[in-house]
């Protein structure tokens, strides 16, 4: 045990990375939009905020959720047929109880055009091909999709976002691993069968509210958010585990805080079907002007990765939080432009945002899980941002 002032302060900081590493290990793994494994971990965060002090609120919503029954991949070629692992994509059409088969034509990492003749036939190609031309493939006719993950990741596990999620003519789609996409890639030509059972059905999601009311400027609000739910088969310790305690303990930090502005903390459900929680948040505030500032919170932790703080708004906003930056000495990567996460809400309705991003390249794998995670980085940021709502809450700046 140390002695001096100083070894006990280090004591006192092991003790808070102990404290947010075991709750992230508390939290359940597979936490899909609208399962079990969300509403569980929704239930532990409130638990937390109640012992801090703070009242929360659920707001609860209906989602489209999906689970996959059965999933496989088969490649046959000169009459052999091999077996490859691979993983349903969510929201992608059903073959059951039947199955889809054609023959495999290979995309380009980063295409920009389909090629001809894809009617009738299975597309293999990366997550990013996949995203950008997904309604090129439905139009021109395609029967299903093969998506190859990065290297070293294992399978990702995916699902259809947004405006995809409901359209009648989807096509089925499995992610193969880097490896297992060469494979194929190396027997082309080759037909492939795809056979996905899943079953979509409505289910409860929802969001966690604390709201901290400002006393001198109550109709100015910030709002510090981070999303709860994962992808299938997934610790989601980075995506988004971390993103969950940093703000369960930077809302511990400004537990005895007088804030000027009002500050809410959100919690938000099903992010990863597009956003879900965030859009259904904005729906149904009927204040939106007021919101100055959203701060978002997604993959934090990684250890050796970029810290990327990606800022959409004013100059003004921008320039204030350089200069707080290079002042608090926080080491990061700012970039002036909108995030991927729930943040794309707000900034589409042109409030400011800032979102923290330090992910790892196990995002959205079964590796995602405390190994990759840093307790000390999560600890700095969450004491970078506390500093930060306390001088935004209560300076004196026009947003
Ligand atoms: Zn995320």
């Amino acid at each position: 045990m140390s002695l001096t002032a100083f070894g006990q302060k280090e004591d006192f900081i092991n003790n808070i990375q102990k404290n947010i590493i075991n709750l992230l290990k508390s939290l359940p793994s597979g936490r899909l939009g609208g399962s079990q494994q969300e509403k569980q971990t929704f239930y532990i965060i409130k638990d937390k905020i109640d012992s801090i002090g703070f009242i929360s609120r659920f707001q609860k919503f209906s989602c489209k959720s999906f689970i996959i029954k059965k999933e496989k991949l088969i490649i046959k070629k000169n009459g052999k047929e091999i077996s490859i692992k691979c993983a349903g994509i969510g929201f992608s059409n059903n073959t059951y109880p039947n199955t889809t088969s054609g023959e495999i034509i290979l995309l380009n990492n980063n295409a920009t055009h389909l090629p001809q003749k894809v009617r009738g036939k299975i597309i293999i190609c990366t997550k990013s091909t996949r995203s950008k031309m997904y309604a090129d493939f439905l139009e021109k006719g395609a029967q299903g999709f093969i998506e190859i993950s990065d290297p070293g990741c294992g399978i990702r596990s995916t699902q259809l976002k947004g405006e995809y999620i409901d359209l009648p003519n989807n096509i089925p789609g499995v992610s193969v691993s880097y490896n297992n996409g060469i494979t194929i890639t190396k027997m082309l030509p080759a037909q492939a069968t795809i056979i996905l059972h899943q079953v979509i059905q409505f289910s409860e999601s929802m969001n966690l509210i604390v709201n901290i009311n400002g006393h001198s400027m109550p109709d100015e609000k910030i709002i510090i958010g981070a999303h709860v739910d994962t992808v299938q088969n997934t610790k989601g310790a980075c995506d988004n585990g971390s993103g969950v305690v940093t703000l369960l303990e930077i809302l511990r930090r400004l537990r005895n805080f007088k804030s000027d502005r009002s500050l809410i903390f959100i919690w938000f459900g099903c992010e990863e079907y597009g956003w879900k929680g965030s859009s259904y948040f904005m729906s149904q505030c009927d204040t939106i002007s007021e919101i100055k500032l959203m701060i978002n919170l997604d993959s934090l932790g990684g250890y050796i990765e970029n810290n990327e703080v990606k800022i959409s708004g004013t100059e003004k906003i921008y320039s204030h939080f350089i200069d707080f930056v290079k002042q608090k000495h926080y080491c990061c990567c700012v970039k002036r432009e909108r995030g991927t996460g729930d943040d794309i809400v707000f900034s589409q309705k042109n409030i400011n945002t800032i979102c923290f991003h330090k992910g790892t390249p196990y995002i959205h794998t079964n590796k995602d899980n405390l190994n990759t995670i840093d307790a000390a980085a999560l600890l700095t940021t969450s004491i970078f941002l506390t500093k930060y709502l306390k001088e935004i809450a209560n300076k004196n700046i026009k947003f």
